[in-house]
């Protein structure tokens, strides 16, 4: 198997050192962009492992709800394997912050990645200014772009912008400094599937 790894290793995914979760995801992403084969455990047995055993994720990923950025599918993740939370925009705040410090302190993922990407209507609406339902979201973005209008580095920006959010969660700060936890950006390429690591 290309990417290194085989449903047995599946126990050790809990403390998986953020590098090597850093290069799983990127090798399921070349996986997901030219439409390999890949092997994704998502049987019935596996269903009842995680259930008995409890869930062991190797990466927190914080992306938008946009329903073409699905990280299961970008990272070829299977079961238990991807702790994500969506919201539009890939905004952080307080519900999100939470969920994200269970999965870092609680699941021990050690690596945290923030996924933005092009072509996010949530940006569009905040670059725009027109907000309507998404306005507690579009506020946030706002606040994040400044005066920036080029679509690519809103996107980069309104990402930097979530993982300062993260960061300044002190037991976040806490895990990063004693190298518990690494903390990423990354872009995803709506049109064509590829994942920018920043
Ligand atoms: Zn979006």
């Amino acid at each position: 198997m290309t990417c290194g790894y085989t449903a047995d290793d599946f126990d050790g995914d809990a403390h998986v050192p953020p590098d090597e979760a850093l290069a799983r995801l990127a090798e399921g992403n070349r996986i997901y962009v030219e439409a390999l084969d890949h092997h994704r455990d998502l049987s019935p047995e596996r269903v009842r492992d995680l259930f008995e055993n409890g869930q062991r994720p190797f990466a927190t990923i914080v992306t938008c709800a946009d329903s073409r950025v699905v990280p299961e599918h970008i990272f070829m993740a299977g079961l238990g394997e991807v702790f994500v939370i969506r919201v539009a925009g890939n905004v952080v705040g307080p519900t999100e912050a939470a969920s994200v410090l269970y999965a870092c302190e609680h699941l021990h993922t050690r690596l945290l990645l923030v996924l933005g990407h092009t072509h996010c209507g949530a940006i569009k609406a905040a670059l725009d200014g027109e907000a309507g339902p998404l306005a507690p979201i579009t506020e946030r973005i706002t606040a994040a772009l400044g005066s920036e209008r080029d679509p690519y580095r809103a996107s980069v920006l309104n990402t930097e912008a979530a993982i300062d959010e993260l960061r300044a969660l002190p037991e976040l700060a806490a895990l990063e400094h004693a190298g518990r936890l690494m903390v990423r950006g990354a872009i995803y390429h709506t049109h064509c599937g590829v994942v920018d690591f920043l």
